[in-house]
């Protein structure tokens, strides 16, 4: 193999260099973050782990919501808005104020203060309460399955999962540190071992349960919950997205359906200019240009969807496709399209944001009418029996704010072409 000269070492170099940044301005590009933003993000992070560790075995002060599981979903609100805020790129800030109203909505408020159990098959054991996607045999879990297999995971791992919030929002001061390199990209394969024990889960909640798979069960959840916490801590050497890319058994079966389904990211290598800036956005470590121009796309259970590569390629060399290139071939969804997909001035836009908007306001009610129509007292599903109607009807109206925010704020101050390279 050739040598490389001293000025192809140093492209190479400044390909991985990253920019100390102001913490309120948040660029698609990872940047270095003052100590302070990491301390923060640090501590968040174990405030998040102290609320499920009380809720789950220390059970100090009745796990109020400042120190309950649900207490990661409120710093993902706040630490969400500030990303909303900060964000430059317009397709990034879209999906993280759509992912925040997501957590907050879906994951938080309605399981929270109006539980109801869903429609499931098999032997689970508990009643799975809405939204129990990771659990197999509920009927979200079918539906995100059969969502994932038309758009790819980035229907769940981009979009909508608690799990994305928190290291995006929350863990974004260490991006830079993300594992890159043959053997980060090699040790992707770590995943498969969780996947496996994830088909044993789903085969021990097909049948009843006995001593062996009730315990089988207890220790998958464990596999599960404690990587998940302590991974955040290990953000300042990892990265922020090391639990998804190596550890998740959802994911994995996630990225299995984006390999049988319609997703995967079209490469152009006639209008690449090799500027490497898609490799650096990646926060799950995909040699995006090396894929390119080895297979003319990116098609890897690893890819989340997140859009940053392609949102951010000034050359517009990479397009996603799922379902809707089927159904309407002449579909582009490069840079441009994308970020259009941000802009506010547009109908569609406009139309879209809306119809987001009444899902969520539709969900939410749904599911107040639904608990009152099986009776189901308030907070019956967890502890918080004596909820002040004040209380309810003020996190009730947050959920509104955010759904109807999602239609008519972030989207409209958004910038064109504020890639890092100017783009
Ligand atoms: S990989 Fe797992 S933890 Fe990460 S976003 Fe996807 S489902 Fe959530
Ligand atoms: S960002 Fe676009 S132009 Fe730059 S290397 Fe990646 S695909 Fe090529
Ligand atoms: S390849 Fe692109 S879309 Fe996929 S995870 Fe990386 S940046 Fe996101």
């Amino acid at each position: 193999m050739r040598p490389s000269t001293a000025t192809e070492t140093e492209v190479k170099k400044k390909r991985w260099v990253t920019k100390r940044s102001h913490p309120s301005v948040q660029r698609s590009l990872g940047a270095r973050y003052p100590l302070w933003v990491q301390l923060l993000s640090l501590a968040a992070f174990a405030w998040a782990f102290l609320g499920w560790l009380n809720e789950s075995w220390l059970f100090k002060f009745d796990s109020p919501i400042w120190l309950n599981r649900y207490t990661e979903y409120a710093i993902i609100l706040v630490f969400g808005l500030w990303r909303v805020w900060s964000e430059k790129n317009p397709y990034t800030r879209k999906r993280f104020l759509i992912l925040t109203a997501c957590v907050t909505v879906l994951w938080w408020l309605i399981p929270w203060l109006f539980p109801f159990v869903e429609p499931y098959v098999g032997f689970l054991g508990t009643q799975p309460v809405f939204p129990s996607l990771h659990t197999p045999g509920t009927l979200t879990f079918f539906l995100i399955l059969a969502t994932v297999l038309l758009f790819g995971r980035r229907v769940i791992c981009g979009w909508n999962c608690p799990c994305v919030a928190v290291r995006e929002v929350v863990g974004f001061p260490f991006r830079h540190k993300t594992l890159r390199g043959d053997w980060a990209w090699k040790l992707r394969h770590t995943k498969w071992i969780f996947f496996i024990l994830y088909l044993g889960a789903g085969y021990a909640v097909m049948n009843p349960l006995n001593s062996w798979s009730a315990s089988f069960l207890g220790f998958f959840a464990m596999i599960v919950i404690l990587p998940y916490f302590l991974s955040m801590f290990l953000s300042p050497l990892t990265g922020n997205r090391a639990y998804c890319r190596y550890l998740c058994p959802f994911g994995a079966t996630f990225g299995l359906l984006n390999r049988v389904g319609f997703f995967r990211i079209d490469y152009n290598k006639d209008t690449c200019t090799d500027c490497g800036l898609c490799e650096q956005v990646c926060d799950m470590g995909i040699p995006v240009v090396r894929e390119g121009k080895k297979f003319s796309k990116v098609d890897r259970a690893d890819c989340m969807g997140c859009g940053r590569c392609v949102s951010e390629c000034p050359a517009g060399s990479l397009a996603f496709r799922d379902v809707r290139n089927v159904l309407s071939p002449a579909l582009h969804q490069d840079r441009k399209w994308l970020r259009g997909l941000a802009d506010w001035s547009q109908a569609p836009v406009r139309i879209r944001a809306g119809l987001f908007a009444l899902v969520l306001a539709t969900t939410l009610g749904g599911a107040w009418y639904y608990a009152s129509l099986v009776g189901m007292p308030w907070g019956t599903c967890c502890k918080f029996g004596e909820i002040m109607w004040i209380q309810r009807t003020t996190i009730t109206l947050i959920a509104l704010l955010l759904a109807v925010g999602t239609a008519w704020s972030g989207l409209e101050h958004q910038e064109q072409g504020v890639g890092l390279y100017g783009g």
